[in-house]
């Protein structure tokens, strides 16, 4: 089981490092990693059992986030769209995950990404494609092609990205940390205003709302730090 000594942290050179490809069929190390990966997903967003073990909730995680260079990475990611819904909107552990595919649109979080791997809160709006194509192999080596929207694939950019070495904070602008790119989706689900997630096009009207709104969160950041509640990855 993996516990909260066992993340490893910004700084360690393990998370600078490229991922090795996994050969199939996978050794018992490697099984082994699959399950502990997706178990630690799952007891950390039980309230009661991360409580228990004292480790941190996360919807996603990689294996250099447990010391090992290699291509695998879990996630588990709640259905934001539906938070009544008792399914997640991704659950999977993902070996040799490659983007295949990416929309020239960009979304980010307007409240900024965590990681269990860095402790220390940096906001910032992370640019990250909107849509991205994913092929994998799941823990028998079958390939898998997914297509991702929105948080989903926020997620899972972010736990790829840590099997090239990147940390989330390397896509923030460090000039200005809230400017947008042209045309990107900024979604706030702690307002409830992901709709804009759905098909709808962009539009003027959508963007200037969106500019008080950055400003607002903005002023309040400081007021509101308590109460927002980061998902880390
Ligand atoms: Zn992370």
């Amino acid at each position: 089981m993996i516990l909260a000594k066992d993340i490893t942290k910004d700084g360690n050179p393990v998370l600078r490092r490229k991922s090795h490809p996994i050969k199939f069929p996978l050794n018992q190390q490697q099984q082994k990693l699959a399950h502990d990966l997706m178990q630690y997903l799952v007891i950390g967003q039980d309230p009661v059992q991360a409580k228990k073990y004292n480790i941190m909730g996360g919807v996603g995680i990689a294996a250099p986030q447990v010391g090992l260079n290699e291509m695998m990475v879990a996630v588990l990611v709640p259905d934001k769209m539906h938070p009544q819904a008792t399914k997640p909107a991704l659950k999977a552990v993902m070996v040799n995950p490659v983007i295949t595919s990416r929309s020239k649109q960009d979304c980010a979080l307007i409240t900024g990404e965590g990681c269990l791997s860095v402790d220390r809160d940096i906001p910032g709006l992370v640019h990250r494609s909107k849509k991205v194509t994913i092929n994998y192999q799941d823990v028998h080596g079958k390939h898998h092609l997914l297509h991702l929207v929105g948080y989903p694939a926020i997620v899972c950019q972010h736990e790829i990205d840590h099997l090239h070495g990147h940390l989330f904070y390397d896509h923030i602008n460090q000039a200005d940390r809230y400017a947008e790119i042209p045309h990107e989706m900024v979604l706030d689900f702690a307002k409830n205003t992901d709709k804009e997630f759905g098909s709808k096009d962009h539009d003027a009207s959508t963007d200037s709302y969106r500019a008080v709104r950055i400003r607002s969160y903005i002023k309040n950041e400081a007021k509101t730090k308590q109460n927002v509640l980061k998902d880390n990855h």
